[in-house]
């Protein structure tokens, strides 16, 4: 069986386990039983649970509050093990995304510690507060893994951040120099040439944007990108995955199908 767990610090937890027991039943899996025998949902409050997962989910909420919790309880490091380390397949919703981010900003000095994983930059509450949140239909060209009819997701934005920069990758050969290795932009996603330019430089992958809400997308070069290109809502780097909205507070489980099947591979390919 596969564990899948959700950590449940605090923020949208339960919901996001609600909608892996629907969507558990439509990942199509080329294991044998039932796929409700085989997946195992659970909650993370601690190392012990954490360490009996597959894969985990960081899921929206606050941010802050969840790495200060995380701190006091020790899970900060067994939490970057797990994606840095093991990498493990991870998906960070909203708040989520935050922890995952390399680096993010409006976090005061020494105050919140993130997780780490994404090579990005993400801009927190981003479209402005509470009352400013709002629902886009959002094309994610990669669920026609899951479904070939394309139709939009209702992404939900919560005081939601944007991937605001993608940091170049560096690994210990290429000190300073931005490494050009295997980057592939979901294949169907149609961008704007300059945006494509920027995004290969990094092993990041642009998976969903959200267009025209705002002004400029800078790329590590310092030069600034289009107005029309849109902000990058979601986001792939090796086993982490984020995306800036709540798919858990929809009814719409193709996001947590899709991310399901990616989770089934890697296990398999263990
Ligand atoms: N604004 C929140 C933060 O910075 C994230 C909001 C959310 O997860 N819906 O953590």
């Amino acid at each position: 069986s596969v564990t899948v767990g959700v950590l449940a610090l605090q923020g949208a937890f339960s919901e996001h386990l609600q909608l892996f027991k629907v969507a558990a039943n439509q990942v199509e899996s080329h294991h044998e039983g039932s796929a409700k025998k085989y997946w195992t949902f659970i909650e993370v409050r601690t190392q012990k649970e954490l360490s009996s997962c597959d894969a985990l989910v960081i899921p929206g909420g606050e941010s802050t509050a969840i790495s200060l919790v995380a701190q006091r309880c020790n899970m900060l490091e067994p939490l970057r093990d797990f994606v840095k380390v093991l990498r493990k397949p991870t998906w960070g919703t909203c708040a989520g995304l935050i922890l995952l981010a390399e680096s993010a900003n409006r976090t005061k000095q020494g105050g919140q510690e993130l997780i780490g994983g994404l090579d990005v930059r993400v801009n927190r509450n981003h479209f402005g507060r509470q009352i400013e949140s709002f629902q886009a239909d959002l094309d994610l060209p990669f669920l026609n893994e899951v479904t070939p009819d394309l139709v939009p997701f209702k992404a939900i934005f919560i005081r939601a951040p944007i991937v605001e920069k993608l940091l170049p990758t560096v690994d210990g050969e290429q000190q300073g120099e931005a490494s050009i290795t295997g980057t592939v932009i979901a294949p169907s996603l149609q961008i704007d040439k300059s945006v494509a330019k920027a995004v290969h430089l990094h092993d990041v992958e642009v998976m969903g944007i959200l267009p025209g809400r705002t002004k400029k997308v800078k790329n590590d070069l310092g030069s600034e990108l289009d107005d029309e290109a849109g902000d990058i809502v979601a986001v792939r780097q090796a086993n982490v995955f984020g995306t800036s909205f709540h798919p858990e507070l929809t009814n719409d489980p193709r996001l947590h199908i899709w991310w399901l099947q990616q989770v089934d591979a890697a296990v398999d390919s263990r």
